[in-house]
Order: C-alpha cells, then sequence, then structure tokens
C-alpha cells in the first residue's frame, strides 16, 4: 500500500478553551507530532456560562495555532464520537493534570467508548510547569487584573484585558 492509500491518523482535541491556555498548547502541540491531522473542537456547550463566545475562542485558536500546519479548529454541538464519524476521526486526546482529572476522564473515556467502540482515548500528561493552569483560573486572575502572561499567549492576554480591564501592580 503506498503514502496515498494510507489512512490519515485523525485525533479530535475537545474542550471548552475558555480561553485557551499554555497547558493546551502544549497537548496540540505535542499530539500534533503524533497524529497527521489534529481538530480542535471548541464544544458548543448551552449549558455553561463562557467568557468568550465560541466564535471568539475559534478566532483565538487559529490565531495561536497558526504555525501547527496539520492543526484545524472546529466547532460542534452534538455527540463527540457523532462528530469524529463526520470527520473520519477515531482517536480523542484528552490532557491529565491530576487524580481529579483522571477520574472525570475516565468516566468520559468509558462513555465514548460504549457509545461507539470504534474510537479510543488517548491521554496526554501534562507539561508539570502547567499542572496547576486551568482556563477558570486564568479568568480569576484576569478578572481581579492580575499578571496571565505566564498562563496564556500574548493573543489571549490582549483579549482578557479587553474584557477584565488592565492589569494593575501588586502593590500601588
Ligand atoms: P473541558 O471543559 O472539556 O474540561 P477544557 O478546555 O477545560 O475543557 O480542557 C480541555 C482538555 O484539556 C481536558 O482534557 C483538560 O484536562 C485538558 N487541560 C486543561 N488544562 C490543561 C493543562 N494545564 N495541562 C494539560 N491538559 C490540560
Amino acid at each position: 500500500m503506498n503514502s496515498t492509500n494510507q489512512q490519515q491518523r485523525v485525533a479530535v482535541y475537545p474542550g471548552s478553551f475558555d480561553p485557551v491556555t499554555y497547558g493546551h498548547l502544549d497537548i496540540i502541540q505535542r499530539a500534533a507530532r503524533q497524529y497527521d491531522r489534529i481538530i480542535v473542537a471548541v464544544l458548543n456547550n448551552t449549558s455553561k456560562n463562557p467568557m468568550f463566545s465560541v466564535e471568539e475562542r475559534k478566532d483565538i485558536l487559529h490565531k495561536v495555532t497558526k504555525d501547527f500546519p496539520n492543526v484545524e479548529v472546529e466547532s460542534f454541538r452534538d455527540l463527540l464520537v457523532r462528530f469524529m464519524r463526520m470527520k473520519n476521526a477515531s482517536v480523542i486526546i484528552r490532557g491529565i493534570r491530576s487524580v481529579t482529572d483522571f477520574e472525570y476522564e475516565l468516566q468520559l473515556a468509558s462513555t465514548n467508548h460504549m457509545l461507539d467502540e470504534g474510537i479510543d482515548t488517548v491521554f496526554m500528561m501534562t507539561h508539570p510547569k502547567y499542572s496547576y493552569l486551568s482556563s477558570s483560573i486564568v479568568k480569576e486572575i484576569a478578572n481581579f487584573q492580575g499578571d496571565v502572561s505566564q498562563m496564556v499567549p500574548p493573543e489571549v492576554e490582549k483579549r482578557l484585558r479587553e474584557k477584565c480591564g488592565p492589569e494593575r501592580p501588586l502593590r500601588q
């Protein structure tokens, strides 16, 4: 079988990405080395109360992944496994920061596998320097005009400042 006949290995990295952090980006970058195509899939979930709209999140993700040629950005509002069938993807990428993450992720992975046995979840351990990092922590700090420059790319920092106001020094 020559390379043009070979099936592409397509993986989906689903999440809220509200907003994307350096922790997410690290996972995207590492997954992009392992698969032919990575689809970063923003969950369009009406039950959460996001800071950024789905369009804003996609726009940010496009900008911060522009240097990875095999990374695409999409959104979905459906069963993840159905979205994946539509995209010919068979692998879900998820990041693990802690044992707490693992418990929840195991439940998700088992459910998705039960819904569609052709789907597998691959876990990537966080880079230790991002193990504390989450989108909600970033939003809390930005809401109080704290420094988030170590946690998110400059594009995200700029958007957070637009919504939450400029950074204020710790001591006035
Ligand atoms: P969700 O609402 O689906 O948890 P998130 O955007 O919070 O969406 O996270 C998407 C995925 O990225 C999840 O698998 C989560 O565990 C992982 N993730 C989030 N932050 C980090 C981080 N700092 N390091 C590694 N993985 C992370």
